[in-house]
């Protein structure tokens, strides 16, 4: 895949300097990796299928992902993001599917999760908040940020499901590989007060309030490791609407992919797939019924499906 990147203005430089990507100025905040929205249709770069937008490939060639019965959507169902948060962003909030149909067009809600890759010493994020059901349309309007904006330590390799209704931010100096639902309705609850370029940015408390969920409970973990001969085999999450791996190869490691579709990023290291070679910050899709993959190298890939 050929990522597109966003600039931010919360957004860094390291996707260059951690990456080697090409990023169009020193505040990139986002590297679509694999995504198929209007506003970041990611390009196939090298192939078959070199050049073409991956929307159009989901279209016209449905065998590619095992969507011929069309059971993954008229649109590609996920977007692998790399965000580089070089300060602070907004506190916010996600709709469900349900509340995005009604209130966003038909739109679908989001669902997440955070793969930490790097944070700096001290950094903490946003996950959740400390209020009763009562308590929540009070410290909002009162603007009792600090009572209610539960923060946690977090460090590289945590991981992190943000369902819909859970509050969140990213702070800075963090690096995370997002894995979420092709959604880009964000509902922003508080902003720090801040001014970008002389202005405040919108806030969406009647819709935030309105999709928070009371009292607060974190998502159970579901991280197990299974260690086979040439790769270390974590489970990080399965929720209704994908799975997360991450798989640590050292040596060579087989595997089958038989099901539908993979997506695939190299987090660290180097080496090759079926001869091709790989590197940290490739992302790339495993075709539906692909079949044996042979991975060699010392590298760390994050993979999800549907
Ligand atoms: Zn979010």
């Amino acid at each position: 895949m050929k990522p597109v990147f966003k600039e931010a203005v919360w957004g860094g430089r390291k996707l260059r300097d951690d990456f080697g990507y090409e990023i169009p100025s020193d505040s990139t905040g986002e590297c679509w990796g694999i995504g198929a929205q209007k506003n970041g249709d990611c390009e196939i770069a090298e192939g078959t299928y070199k050049g073409e937008h991956l929307s159009k490939l989901w279209e016209e060639h449905p065998e590619l992902f095992g969507n011929e019965d069309g059971k993954y959507g008229k649109e590609f169902p996920l977007l692998i993001k790399i965000i580089d948060a070089k300060s602070d962003l907004s506190i916010q909030v996600h709709p469900d599917n349900a509340y995005a149909k009604e209130h966003e067009n038909g739109s679908l809600g989001k669902t997440e999760c955070w793969y930490i890759l790097d944070s700096e010493p001290g950094t903490q994020i946003v996950i959740g908040h400390h209020a009763k059901d009562e308590e929540l349309m009070q410290m909002v309007e009162e603007k009792r940020w600090k009572d209610l904006i539960r923060e946690v330590p977090v460090k590289k390799g945590d991981f992190y499901q943000i369902d819909p209704g859970c509050v969140h931010a990213i702070k800075g100096g963090t690096v995370i590989l997002e894995t979420q639902q092709s959604s880009d309705i964000t509902y922003r609850v508080y902003d720090y007060d801040r001014k970008w370029n002389g202005k405040l940015r919108e806030l969406h408390v009647k819709q935030s309030l309105d999709v928070i969920k009371t009292p607060f409970q974190p998502a159970k973990d579901q991280r197990s490791i299974t260690h086979t001969e040439g790769a270390d085999l974590e489970h990080l999450e399965t929720c209704p609407y994908y799975t997360v791996e991450k798989y640590d190869i050292h040596g060579t490691w087989d595997h089958v992919f038989e099901a539908g579709f993979v997506n695939a990023s190299v987090i660290e290291g180097e080496g090759s797939i079926n001869g091709r070679k790989i590197k940290k910050g490739d992302h790339f899709i495993i075709p539906a019924d692909f079949g044996t993959c042979s991975f060699e190298g010392n590298l760390s890939l994050i993979c999800s499906w549907v």
